[in-house]
């Protein structure tokens, strides 16, 4: 199997002289693309889908993310001996949930609520943003916490889908500052190697000097890193693998699943489709979640922007 990269921020590591190439190992984010590019490609998706006004509504959340992540101060990241001293200890460097936050990130969430008021948005999205913009510093920073540690109070899921906008906004900003060059896998291939969490959906290519490689794509900073193929991601085993999807679709979007832990995830190809988004993609095909869970397979994580269900 040959492997390839995704075109991106990084530059290209292959070989110019021809021969067997590596794929790079992780591809830092774009904050200047992350979020438009997620941003059209709902637009686009959103035509005659069943959930089409759903889709518009995040495509609206996703812009006012590109305009966050583009106009914000700038964010002091970890010193690069920080950096070097986590990734040597085989731990992310900005691991979510014991990264002290900069409090530039509730400026990205005034900025989001800012954004999503008016007659486009349904009313209970309207009050639930009114409500957050009257908290105070400290019960944001409590909001934030629960969903960085997995402990969303059902009654804060509304609340949760803006403090989680905001922080992938911080997060995706502070991993594309990090020095690349002392980036390492983490021994846990299923986890991003810059923040700890779980990825989103995994890419695998069509395009670059090798295709075929899969990179998932971190759910929380956007960052990308090589995962073998024809392996769990969940438990590592490749025993019971198997790939579902629509089979009226395109098949750009399929569910991997495994019979060893009972867990899927989605796989996007770019074989398909080039345009697939590792996050718009996986909003939009929410019917295959439904199909696949109904058969017995949990998500191996949830979508951050999903957790009201
Ligand atoms: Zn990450
Ligand atoms: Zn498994």
């Amino acid at each position: 199997m040959r492997q390839g990269e995704v075109a991106s921020k990084g530059s290209w590591t292959g070989n110019p002289l021809g021969g067997v190439t590596a794929p790079e190992a992780l591809i830092l984010p774009d904050p200047a693309t992350r979020f438009s590019r997620t941003a059209e490609r709902l637009e686009a998706l959103s035509t005659g889908h069943p959930m089409a006004d759903w889709l518009r509504f995040m495509a609206r959340l996703a812009q006012a993310q590109h305009i966050a992540a583009t106009t914000l101060r700038p964010i002091v990241g970890p010193e690069p001996a920080a950096v070097q001293q986590a990734v040597d200890a085989g731990m992310p460097p900005l691991a979510a949930d014991g990264h002290r936050r900069d409090p530039v990130w509730r400026d990205g969430l005034a900025v989001l609520l800012d954004r999503m008021e008016g007659d486009a948005i349904p009313a209970p999205a309207r009050t639930i943003v009114a409500k957050l913009r009257e908290l105070h510093a400290e019960a944001l920073e409590a909001l934030a916490d629960d969903f960085l540690l997995g402990g969303v109070a059902p009654d804060d899921a509304g609340a949760a889908l803006y403090v989680a906008a905001a922080l992938q906004v911080y997060f995706t900003r502070l991993a594309a500052a990090l020095p690349a060059a002392f980036l390492q896998l983490l021994p846990e291939r299923g986890l991003c190697p810059c923040c700890g969490s779980t990825p989103v959906s995994g890419v695998v290519t069509a395009s670059g000097s090798t295709p075929g490689t899969r990179y998932l794509y971190c759910s929380l900073c956007a960052t990308a890193w090589n995962h073998v193929r024809a392996v769990c991601i969940t438990c590592g085993q490749s025993r019971s693998l198997s790939l579902k999807g629509i089979e009226s679709d395109t098949g750009a979007v399929k569910a991997e699943t495994c019979d060893d832990c009972h867990t899927y995830a989605k796989m996007l190809y770019q074989a398909q489709d080039m345009k697939v988004d590792p996050f718009a993609d996986d909003l939009a095909s929410l019917g295959l979640d439904m199909l696949v869970a109904e058969a017995g397979w949990l998500r191996h994580a949830p979508n951050p922007l999903l957790l009201i269900g």
